[in-house]
Protein backbone atom coordinates (compact mmCIF):
# COMPACT_ATOMS: atom_id res chain seq x y z
CA UNK A 1 0.00 0.00 0.00
CA UNK A 2 1.17 3.59 -0.99
CA UNK A 3 1.93 5.82 1.89
CA UNK A 4 1.17 9.40 2.27
CA UNK A 5 3.52 10.20 4.46
CA UNK A 6 3.38 13.91 5.59
CA UNK A 7 6.47 14.01 7.62
CA UNK A 8 8.14 17.69 8.05
CA UNK A 9 11.33 17.18 6.14
CA UNK A 10 14.17 19.64 6.62
CA UNK A 11 14.19 22.99 4.95
CA UNK A 12 17.83 22.41 3.60
CA UNK A 13 16.37 19.41 1.47
CA UNK A 14 13.44 21.14 0.33
CA UNK A 15 15.30 23.53 -1.49
CA UNK A 16 16.46 21.80 -3.89
CA UNK A 17 15.10 19.37 -6.84
CA UNK A 18 16.56 15.82 -8.19
CA UNK A 19 19.39 16.24 -10.62
CA UNK A 20 17.74 16.46 -13.73
CA UNK A 21 20.46 14.35 -15.70
CA UNK A 22 19.74 11.27 -13.15
CA UNK A 23 15.71 11.70 -13.49
CA UNK A 24 16.35 11.42 -17.79
CA UNK A 25 19.04 8.37 -17.17
CA UNK A 26 15.99 6.71 -14.87
CA UNK A 27 13.65 7.65 -17.56
CA UNK A 28 15.92 5.80 -20.21
CA UNK A 29 16.85 3.08 -18.17
CA UNK A 30 13.36 1.82 -17.89
CA UNK A 31 12.81 2.01 -22.10
CA UNK A 32 16.12 -0.43 -21.78
CA UNK A 33 14.11 -2.36 -19.63
CA UNK A 34 11.68 -2.72 -21.91
CA UNK A 35 13.91 -3.96 -24.88
CA UNK A 36 13.85 -0.49 -26.37
CA UNK A 37 17.18 0.48 -28.47
CA UNK A 38 17.81 3.97 -27.50
CA UNK A 39 20.79 6.28 -28.91
CA UNK A 40 22.33 7.69 -25.52
CA UNK A 41 23.16 11.07 -25.54
CA UNK A 42 22.56 12.03 -21.63
CA UNK A 43 24.59 11.27 -19.20
CA UNK A 44 28.21 12.78 -19.13
CA UNK A 45 29.68 9.01 -19.13
CA UNK A 46 33.09 8.71 -21.46
CA UNK A 47 32.89 6.32 -24.57
CA UNK A 48 35.92 4.35 -23.00
CA UNK A 49 36.79 1.81 -20.54
CA UNK A 50 38.42 1.74 -17.90
CA UNK A 51 42.43 0.83 -19.06
CA UNK A 52 43.36 -2.48 -18.12
CA UNK A 53 45.90 -1.41 -15.71
CA UNK A 54 43.62 0.63 -13.61
CA UNK A 55 41.28 -2.51 -13.31
CA UNK A 56 43.78 -4.76 -12.42
CA UNK A 57 45.23 -2.62 -9.69
CA UNK A 58 40.89 -2.70 -8.48
CA UNK A 59 40.96 -6.55 -8.26
CA UNK A 60 44.67 -6.47 -7.02
CA UNK A 61 42.79 -4.90 -4.39
CA UNK A 62 40.38 -7.16 -3.62
CA UNK A 63 42.76 -10.18 -3.71
CA UNK A 64 44.82 -9.33 -1.02
CA UNK A 65 41.81 -8.22 0.89
CA UNK A 66 42.64 -4.09 1.00
CA UNK A 67 39.06 -4.08 1.87
CA UNK A 68 38.88 -2.29 5.29
CA UNK A 69 38.19 1.56 6.27
CA UNK A 70 40.77 3.79 5.39
CA UNK A 71 41.89 7.30 6.65
CA UNK A 72 38.49 9.73 5.75
CA UNK A 73 40.90 11.63 3.71
CA UNK A 74 42.36 8.89 1.52
CA UNK A 75 45.26 6.30 1.51
CA UNK A 76 48.89 8.25 2.33
CA UNK A 77 50.08 6.70 -1.30
CA UNK A 78 46.92 8.10 -2.96
CA UNK A 79 47.24 11.73 -1.85
CA UNK A 80 50.66 12.07 -2.63
CA UNK A 81 49.72 10.56 -6.16
CA UNK A 82 46.99 13.68 -6.35
CA UNK A 83 49.60 16.33 -5.63
CA UNK A 84 52.59 14.81 -7.52
CA UNK A 85 50.36 14.67 -10.83
CA UNK A 86 48.47 17.64 -10.63
CA UNK A 87 52.24 19.01 -10.37
CA UNK A 88 53.39 17.61 -13.18
CA UNK A 89 50.22 18.32 -15.03
CA UNK A 90 49.93 21.85 -14.54
CA UNK A 91 51.98 23.13 -12.41
CA UNK A 92 50.61 23.86 -9.21
CA UNK A 93 52.24 23.19 -5.68
CA UNK A 94 50.30 21.30 -3.29
CA UNK A 95 51.55 18.97 -0.41
CA UNK A 96 49.63 15.71 0.12
CA UNK A 97 48.41 17.50 3.42
CA UNK A 98 46.72 19.60 1.34
CA UNK A 99 44.37 17.22 -1.03
CA UNK A 100 41.41 15.10 -0.03
CA UNK A 101 40.24 12.29 -2.24
CA UNK A 102 36.45 12.55 -2.11
CA UNK A 103 33.61 9.94 -3.99
CA UNK A 104 33.37 11.65 -7.30
CA UNK A 105 34.53 15.85 -8.10
CA UNK A 106 30.63 16.12 -7.34
CA UNK A 107 31.47 15.32 -3.36
CA UNK A 108 34.24 17.52 -3.15
CA UNK A 109 31.97 20.46 -4.50
CA UNK A 110 29.51 19.50 -1.88
CA UNK A 111 31.92 19.66 0.70
CA UNK A 112 33.87 22.72 -0.67
CA UNK A 113 30.72 24.42 -0.37
CA UNK A 114 29.25 22.94 2.73
CA UNK A 115 32.97 24.34 4.39
CA UNK A 116 32.66 27.55 2.51
CA UNK A 117 29.26 28.60 2.73
CA UNK A 118 27.33 30.43 5.24
CA UNK A 119 23.60 31.07 5.58
CA UNK A 120 22.73 34.48 2.70
CA UNK A 121 26.20 34.56 1.38
CA UNK A 122 26.55 34.91 -2.61
CA UNK A 123 27.69 32.63 -4.57
CA UNK A 124 28.57 33.22 -8.11
CA UNK A 125 28.05 31.05 -10.84
CA UNK A 126 28.24 31.60 -14.81
CA UNK A 127 25.34 30.91 -16.95
CA UNK A 128 25.32 28.21 -18.56
CA UNK A 129 26.13 25.84 -15.94
CA UNK A 130 26.06 22.50 -14.86
CA UNK A 131 23.01 21.81 -13.09
CA UNK A 132 24.08 20.63 -9.71
CA UNK A 133 25.99 23.96 -8.95
CA UNK A 134 22.76 25.93 -7.80
CA UNK A 135 21.11 23.02 -5.60
CA UNK A 136 24.55 22.56 -3.70
CA UNK A 137 24.84 25.93 -2.99
CA UNK A 138 21.17 26.49 -2.01
CA UNK A 139 21.50 23.09 0.21
CA UNK A 140 24.27 24.99 1.62
CA UNK A 141 22.18 27.90 2.70
CA UNK A 142 23.95 30.32 -0.23
CA UNK A 143 22.02 32.35 -2.78
CA UNK A 144 23.45 32.06 -6.47
CA UNK A 145 24.02 35.14 -8.86
CA UNK A 146 24.47 34.20 -11.88
CA UNK A 147 26.42 35.86 -14.62
CA UNK A 148 25.73 35.70 -18.40
CA UNK A 149 27.96 34.61 -21.13
CA UNK A 150 27.03 35.30 -24.94
CA UNK A 151 26.23 32.23 -27.21
CA UNK A 152 27.66 34.52 -30.33
CA UNK A 153 31.26 34.01 -28.52
CA UNK A 154 30.91 30.49 -27.61
CA UNK A 155 29.95 31.31 -24.38
CA UNK A 156 33.00 32.65 -23.48
CA UNK A 157 33.30 33.83 -19.30
CA UNK A 158 34.68 37.78 -19.35
CA UNK A 159 36.53 38.72 -16.13
CA UNK A 160 34.83 41.82 -16.21
CA UNK A 161 31.09 40.48 -15.62
CA UNK A 162 32.31 38.18 -12.72
CA UNK A 163 33.99 41.21 -11.39
CA UNK A 164 31.09 43.14 -11.69
CA UNK A 165 29.01 40.54 -10.18
CA UNK A 166 30.59 40.43 -6.52
CA UNK A 167 28.86 42.38 -3.73
CA UNK A 168 30.03 42.56 0.06
CA UNK A 169 28.32 39.36 0.44
CA UNK A 170 29.80 37.14 -1.97
CA UNK A 171 32.05 34.12 -0.90
CA UNK A 172 32.49 32.28 -3.21
CA UNK A 173 33.14 32.00 -7.65
CA UNK A 174 32.38 29.08 -8.95
CA UNK A 175 34.72 28.49 -12.26
CA UNK A 176 33.85 25.47 -14.31
CA UNK A 177 36.72 25.16 -17.43
CA UNK A 178 35.77 23.11 -19.89
CA UNK A 179 32.19 23.60 -19.00
CA UNK A 180 29.38 21.59 -18.78
CA UNK A 181 27.32 21.73 -21.15
CA UNK A 182 28.65 24.44 -23.41
CA UNK A 183 32.21 23.61 -23.40
CA UNK A 184 33.45 26.74 -23.17
CA UNK A 185 37.17 27.37 -21.89
CA UNK A 186 38.15 29.99 -19.44
CA UNK A 187 41.21 32.01 -21.58
CA UNK A 188 44.15 32.40 -19.21
CA UNK A 189 43.99 35.52 -19.30
CA UNK A 190 40.71 36.11 -17.91
CA UNK A 191 41.37 33.16 -15.75
CA UNK A 192 43.99 35.03 -14.11
CA UNK A 193 42.05 38.27 -13.62
CA UNK A 194 38.98 36.48 -11.79
CA UNK A 195 41.52 34.10 -9.13
CA UNK A 196 43.93 37.38 -8.82
CA UNK A 197 40.84 40.04 -7.90
CA UNK A 198 38.96 37.09 -5.53
CA UNK A 199 42.36 36.49 -3.99
CA UNK A 200 42.29 40.25 -3.16
CA UNK A 201 38.81 40.39 -1.81
CA UNK A 202 38.90 37.33 0.65
CA UNK A 203 36.67 35.69 -1.95
CA UNK A 204 37.41 31.60 -2.77
CA UNK A 205 37.34 30.22 -6.00
CA UNK A 206 35.91 26.73 -6.51
CA UNK A 207 37.58 25.51 -9.39
CA UNK A 208 35.37 22.62 -10.77
CA UNK A 209 38.61 20.74 -13.21
CA UNK A 210 36.82 18.00 -13.77
CA UNK A 211 37.19 18.51 -17.86
CA UNK A 212 40.64 19.72 -17.63
CA UNK A 213 41.82 17.18 -19.66
CA UNK A 214 39.03 18.04 -22.58
CA UNK A 215 40.74 21.05 -23.57
CA UNK A 216 41.03 21.13 -27.66
CA UNK A 217 42.01 25.23 -27.36
CA UNK A 218 44.95 26.94 -27.82
CA UNK A 219 48.56 25.70 -26.22
CA UNK A 220 48.14 28.80 -24.15
CA UNK A 221 44.68 28.55 -22.80
CA UNK A 222 44.52 24.53 -21.84
CA UNK A 223 45.18 25.35 -18.29
CA UNK A 224 44.48 25.03 -14.54
CA UNK A 225 43.55 27.48 -11.94
CA UNK A 226 46.56 25.47 -9.82
CA UNK A 227 49.13 27.26 -12.20
CA UNK A 228 48.07 30.95 -10.26
CA UNK A 229 50.59 30.43 -6.85
CA UNK A 230 49.42 33.51 -5.38
CA UNK A 231 45.65 33.04 -5.45
CA UNK A 232 46.28 29.88 -3.61
CA UNK A 233 44.77 30.96 -0.46
CA UNK A 234 41.85 31.29 -1.89
CA UNK A 235 41.37 28.52 -4.20
CA UNK A 236 39.67 24.89 -4.02
CA UNK A 237 40.77 22.74 -7.23
CA UNK A 238 38.34 19.69 -7.96
CA UNK A 239 39.33 16.92 -9.93
CA UNK A 240 37.55 13.71 -10.97
CA UNK A 241 39.28 10.91 -12.15
CA UNK A 242 35.48 10.05 -13.99
CA UNK A 243 36.02 11.34 -17.05
CA UNK A 244 39.87 11.47 -18.22
CA UNK A 245 40.70 7.77 -16.53
CA UNK A 246 37.07 6.40 -17.44
CA UNK A 247 36.34 6.00 -13.89
CA UNK A 248 32.66 7.24 -13.58
CA UNK A 249 30.91 3.90 -11.48
CA UNK A 250 33.93 3.57 -9.47
CA UNK A 251 33.36 7.16 -7.52
CA UNK A 252 36.80 8.70 -7.86
CA UNK A 253 37.49 12.69 -7.27
CA UNK A 254 39.74 14.74 -5.12
CA UNK A 255 40.02 18.62 -4.13
CA UNK A 256 43.14 20.55 -3.43
CA UNK A 257 42.69 23.35 -1.33
CA UNK A 258 44.98 25.17 1.59
CA UNK A 259 45.22 22.66 4.51
CA UNK A 260 42.79 24.74 7.29
CA UNK A 261 40.18 24.16 4.36
CA UNK A 262 40.84 20.57 3.42
CA UNK A 263 40.75 19.83 6.94
CA UNK A 264 37.11 20.85 7.31
CA UNK A 265 36.32 18.99 4.36
CA UNK A 266 37.88 16.14 5.34
CA UNK A 267 35.91 16.30 8.90
CA UNK A 268 32.82 16.37 7.22
CA UNK A 269 33.79 13.59 4.70
CA UNK A 270 34.56 11.62 8.11
CA UNK A 271 31.12 12.55 9.16
CA UNK A 272 29.32 11.50 6.41
CA UNK A 273 30.84 8.91 4.53
CA UNK A 274 33.73 7.70 6.95
CA UNK A 275 36.27 7.02 4.61
CA UNK A 276 35.92 6.12 0.54
CA UNK A 277 36.10 3.11 -0.80
CA UNK A 278 39.47 1.42 -0.36
CA UNK A 279 39.39 -0.91 -3.72
CA UNK A 280 38.70 2.53 -5.51
CA UNK A 281 41.52 3.91 -3.89
CA UNK A 282 43.73 1.36 -4.93
CA UNK A 283 42.67 1.69 -8.46
CA UNK A 284 43.03 5.52 -8.46
CA UNK A 285 46.59 5.46 -7.51
CA UNK A 286 47.49 3.22 -10.39
CA UNK A 287 45.08 6.00 -12.46
CA UNK A 288 47.58 8.78 -11.28
CA UNK A 289 50.56 6.72 -11.55
CA UNK A 290 50.32 5.00 -14.28
CA UNK A 291 50.65 5.77 -18.07
CA UNK A 292 49.02 8.89 -18.94
CA UNK A 293 49.70 8.56 -23.25
CA UNK A 294 45.65 7.57 -23.32
CA UNK A 295 44.51 10.13 -22.17
CA UNK A 296 45.91 12.19 -25.31
CA UNK A 297 44.43 9.32 -27.90
CA UNK A 298 41.10 10.06 -26.20
CA UNK A 299 41.47 14.04 -25.92
CA UNK A 300 42.24 13.37 -29.92
CA UNK A 301 39.44 10.99 -30.43
CA UNK A 302 36.84 13.29 -29.03
CA UNK A 303 37.48 15.98 -31.07
CA UNK A 304 36.95 13.92 -33.64
CA UNK A 305 33.36 13.48 -32.56
CA UNK A 306 32.70 16.89 -31.64
CA UNK A 307 33.30 18.05 -34.92
CA UNK A 308 31.29 15.45 -36.84
CA UNK A 309 28.33 16.11 -34.02
CA UNK A 310 28.34 19.96 -34.01
CA UNK A 311 28.53 19.61 -38.06
CA UNK A 312 25.16 17.07 -37.88
CA UNK A 313 23.58 19.93 -35.24
CA UNK A 314 23.90 22.56 -37.52
CA UNK A 315 22.94 20.84 -40.87
CA UNK A 316 19.29 20.68 -38.67
CA UNK A 317 16.62 23.24 -40.12
CA UNK A 318 16.72 26.25 -37.41
CA UNK A 319 19.23 24.74 -35.10
CA UNK A 320 22.75 26.44 -34.34
CA UNK A 321 25.34 25.03 -32.29
CA UNK A 322 28.61 27.26 -30.70
CA UNK A 323 31.86 24.64 -31.47
CA UNK A 324 32.93 23.90 -28.09
CA UNK A 325 36.81 24.25 -27.04
CA UNK A 326 36.67 21.15 -24.64
CA UNK A 327 34.48 18.55 -22.93
CA UNK A 328 31.91 15.97 -24.60
CA UNK A 329 29.23 17.71 -25.13
CA UNK A 330 27.04 20.27 -27.28
CA UNK A 331 24.80 23.23 -26.59
CA UNK A 332 22.82 23.41 -29.45
CA UNK A 333 20.35 26.37 -29.62
CA UNK A 334 17.17 24.77 -30.08
CA UNK A 335 14.61 28.17 -29.32
CA UNK A 336 13.19 28.22 -33.10
CA UNK A 337 11.09 24.84 -31.88
CA UNK A 338 9.94 26.44 -28.32
CA UNK A 339 6.58 27.74 -29.04
CA UNK A 340 5.52 25.37 -31.85
CA UNK A 341 3.76 22.21 -31.47
CA UNK A 342 2.73 22.23 -27.84
CA UNK A 343 6.73 22.50 -27.15
CA UNK A 344 7.16 25.15 -24.16
CA UNK A 345 10.69 24.08 -22.77
CA UNK A 346 13.67 22.15 -23.55
CA UNK A 347 12.37 19.74 -21.15
CA UNK A 348 9.76 19.54 -23.69
CA UNK A 349 12.16 18.56 -26.68
CA UNK A 350 14.30 16.35 -24.79
CA UNK A 351 11.32 14.07 -23.73
CA UNK A 352 10.12 14.14 -27.53
CA UNK A 353 13.08 13.09 -28.45
CA UNK A 354 13.61 10.42 -26.23
CA UNK A 355 9.53 9.00 -26.82
CA UNK A 356 9.53 9.73 -30.42
CA UNK A 357 13.26 9.16 -31.63
CA UNK A 358 14.39 7.28 -28.57
CA UNK A 359 17.04 9.82 -28.27
CA UNK A 360 18.46 10.47 -24.75
CA UNK A 361 19.60 14.09 -24.09
CA UNK A 362 19.48 16.63 -21.50
CA UNK A 363 17.25 19.91 -21.44
CA UNK A 364 19.08 23.04 -20.69
N1 LIG B 1 31.57 18.78 -12.45
C1 LIG B 1 31.03 18.78 -13.67
C2 LIG B 1 31.00 20.04 -14.45
C3 LIG B 1 30.47 17.60 -14.20
O1 LIG B 1 29.95 17.61 -15.42
C4 LIG B 1 30.51 16.42 -13.42
C5 LIG B 1 29.92 15.18 -13.91
O2 LIG B 1 29.30 15.09 -14.94
C6 LIG B 1 31.11 16.48 -12.15
C7 LIG B 1 31.63 17.67 -11.69
C8 LIG B 1 31.17 15.30 -11.24
O3 LIG B 1 31.87 14.24 -11.72
P1 LIG B 1 32.21 13.00 -10.77
O4 LIG B 1 31.45 13.15 -9.51
O5 LIG B 1 31.79 11.80 -11.55
O6 LIG B 1 33.68 13.06 -10.53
Amino acid sequence: MATTLTAPFSDRVLRIEPSPTLVMTAQAAKMKAQGIPLCDLGAGEPFFNTPDHIKQAGIKAIEQNFTKYTGAAGIPDLRRAIAERHRKDWGSDYTPEETVFTPGGKYALFLALQTLVQKGDEVIVPVPYWVSFPDMVRYAGGKCVFVETDEADGFELHAARVLDAITPRTRVIILNSPNNPTGAIIPASHYEEIVLAAHKRGIFVINDECYVHLNYGPEHDRISAGRFHDAKEHMVLVGSLSKAYCMTGWRAGFALAPKPVIDQMVKLQSQSTSSICAITQKAAVAALNGPQEFIADMRSAYQELRDDCVTSLNKLPHVHCAMPNGAFYAFPNISAYLGRNSIRTSMDIAQRLLREAHVVTNAG
